[in-house]
């Protein structure tokens, strides 16, 4: 099966939300499908090769979902990247900006030991804020990004830009 059609078939688009003008894509239907995660966890397994990455660190809070997944199939750890003030002991921090505001990321100064391989993962790419943020913040707590991977890429907004020259591995860019 085509991983791209699944991933499509598996979103509900909300408009309006979380504010007006903004179409939200809810990936939750996919999480929901057991035969169809799984299918999106192999598909990216196969996409790095098992052995190619040591850790995969997930982005709060959807990505955390599917880094666990990434890690139990594969044999490696989870790393949580977590927002600002979430985190109980010393920490690396990125602050980005948002529409509004501003957020900041973080992780644990411990969290990768030196050179480790990293897969880093989220579930979806909107403008690189947050990708940006983490593939920064990863690099600072010593480990080496090996990849970066969505389930959807938002391709009418610049993240993929904001990361370069680092790759994004998309399952879908819509
Ligand atoms: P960015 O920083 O603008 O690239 O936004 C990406 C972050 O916001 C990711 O952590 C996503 O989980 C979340 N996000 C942005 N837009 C959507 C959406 O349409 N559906 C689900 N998550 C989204």
């Amino acid at each position: 099966a085509d991983l791209a059609e699944l991933v499509a078939s598996r979103i509900i688009e909300v408009p309006d939300f979380p504010k007006p003008g903004i179409i939200f894509k809810d990936l939750t239907p996919l999480f929901a499908d057991g035969p169809a995660f799984r299918q999106v966890i192999d598909g990216i397994v196969a996409h790095y090769g098992p052995g190619s990455f040591d850790t995969v660190a997930g982005i709060e809070a959807r990505g955390f979902v599917i880094a666990a997944a990434i890690a139990y199939a594969t044999g490696v750890g989870v790393v949580p990247v977590r927002k600002g003030g979430k985190l109980p002991r010393e920490t690396h921090r990125a602050s980005y900006e948002l529409e509004y505001g501003e957020a900041a990321l973080e992780v644990h100064i411990d969290a990768f030991l030196p050179g480790q391989r990293v897969l880093v993962v989220d579930d979806v790419l909107a403008t690189g804020g947050t990708a940006a943020a983490t593939l920064d913040l990863v690099e600072r707590a010593g480990g080496t990004v090996v990849g970066f991977t969505v389930l959807l890429e938002l391709s009418f907004l610049p993240g993929r830009e904001r990361i370069a020259p680092r790759e994004v591995h998309a399952l879908l860019a819509a």
